[in-house]
């Protein structure tokens, strides 16, 4: 606990990223004394957000951007639209985010912003809005130099375009490096739409490999199939896993001989989600823990896998693509039963690696060729899960502790080199 008075730190994902900086801190010796500077975001903004309905109603929105820490650099994050967003699941996924760019070694901090918004709910024009407005709003605190937001649940590259104008016509000249995850034709990277699916194979594939995992024939469960799940399941199914059930916020369907991903895509362009797909049979969601699998890949919200959840799951490995899906406590019992983690700030590290390629790219004004970013991706991955995996063997701890020891290292080495103003 850090004693905030506007987060209530007694639940939700706050609470569980807090449990996981009180695991590392033995681990930090003398920087532990700085401890206190992870448990408390450097800035919390909250905005209102009104805008004219398609139907000339005028409705307010809830809207948030959290920097965590900027020790290491600008902020860097996602934006969220889901009707969940509050400001204690901002601030946590915040904190993920300056652990994440600490793990890869990307010279930025941790941010997160968001809306409390159901954008299904709104018209293409009623979101265009509604961004806009957002974009004004937190305007004063974002910028290439000082926090460069990104897309997360609920926002896409059209939704990073729009960040990108409005910021711009404020500004009164382009500023491509303001946002990432935009179109190519914006500024945006080529990769970065598949980078953090295909973060999720890699860092999986190193696991597996450590494991003695084939992934050939292994069975593969993902719940969401959006961005970081389709991805990540098509890059297994590639390998010759065989992607056996899927869950998304329609449904659950299984099929124990491999979905066949290229039909459900094209079942899905009609469809809001799996559920129906005619390649595989429905079960309920509740099932889909108790599913025969050797990989499990949460790829949708946080809080997912509970104790419960985690005392019957069958899977060997697990890879975090969704930020926090695991509860401490459950980390716990898979580290009993012998299931491997690879977390969250190593596993989906992908798009904030890309999206750090496509900063760089848009400042120097000098774009790289698709092989030339998933090589460099690969690489920084690689030795990320590597360095990862041997902190893990040296300290004899989870694969979460040792990302966690290796950045807050990096962070709390640059936090003390700083000094605290005015000293
Ligand atoms: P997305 O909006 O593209 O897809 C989310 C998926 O989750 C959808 O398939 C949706 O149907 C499903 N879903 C929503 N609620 C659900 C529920 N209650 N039960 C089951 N499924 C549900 O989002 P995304 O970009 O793929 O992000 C997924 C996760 O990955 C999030 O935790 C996000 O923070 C994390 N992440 C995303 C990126 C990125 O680059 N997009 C990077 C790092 C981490």
């Amino acid at each position: 606990m850090s004693n905030l008075s506007y987060i209530n730190e007694e639940a939700g994902a706050w609470n569980t990223y807090l449990a996981q900086i009180d695991r590392v801190a033995p681990y930090l010796q003398h920087l532990a004394d700085y401890i206190d500077t992870l448990k408390r975001p450097k800035r919390a903004l909250i905005v209102d957000v009104p805008i004219v309905m398609d139907d000339g109603t005028i409705r307010h929105f809830e809207g948030y951007r959290v920097q965590h820490n900027l020790s290491r650099g600008p902020g860097k994050g996602g934006i969220r639209y889901h009707p969940d967003v509050d400001l204690n699941e901002v601030t946590a996924l915040a904190a993920w985010m300056t652990i994440k760019t600490a793990v890869v070694n990307l010279p930025f901090g941790g941010a997160k912003g968001g809306i409390r918004v159901d954008p299904r709910s709104l018209s293409t024009r009623e979101l265009e809005r509604l961004t806009r407005r957002y974009t004004s709003e937190i305007g004063h605190i974002i910028g290439p130099q000082k926090d460069i937001p990104a897309p997360d649940v609920g926002t896409n590259q059209n939704v990073m375009g729009w960040i990108m104008d409005t910021y711009s016509s404020n500004k009164g000249y382009t500023v491509t490096g303001v946002v990432t995850g935009k179109p190519v034709h914006l500024g945006g990277s080529l990769g970065r739409v598949k980078a953090t699916g295909r973060g999720v194979y890699i860092t999986g594939r190193e696991a597996a490999k450590k494991n003695n995992l084939a992934i050939d024939g292994a069975k593969v469960a993902v719940q969401g199939f959006g961005n970081v799940g389709s991805e990540a399941a098509n890059l297994f199914a590639q390998a010759n896993a065989k992607v056996v059930c899927i869950q998304d916020h329609t449904g659950t369907i299984l099929n124990n001989n491999g979905i066949d991903l290229d039909a459900l895509r094209i079942y899905m362009e009609e469809h809001p989600g799996v559920l129906g797909f005619p390649g595989a049979t429905p079960i309920t969601n509740d099932e889909f823990w108790d599913a025969e699998m050797d990989i499990l890949i949460p790829a949708a919200l946080e809080g997912q896998i509970t104790v419960e959840r985690a005392e019957k799951l069958k899977a060997k490995l697990v890879l975090e693509g969704a930020n926090g899906p695991t509860y401490p406590e459950a980390d716990d019992v898979l580290l009993q039963r012998g299931i491997t983690v690879v977390p969250d700030v190593i596993c989906n590290a992908g798009g904030v690696t890309v999206s750090y390629f496509e900063w760089v790219q848009d400042i120097s004004s000098y774009f790289w060729t698709e092989e030339e970013i998933n090589q460099r991706l690969d690489k920084l991955l690689i030795q990320a899960i590597h360095d990862v995996w041997n902190t893990a063997e040296a300290k004899k701890c989870t694969l979460r502790t040792a990302a966690y020891i290796l950045a807050c290292e990096r962070i709390l080495i640059a936090r003390k080199g700083r000094g605290i103003f005015p000293g």
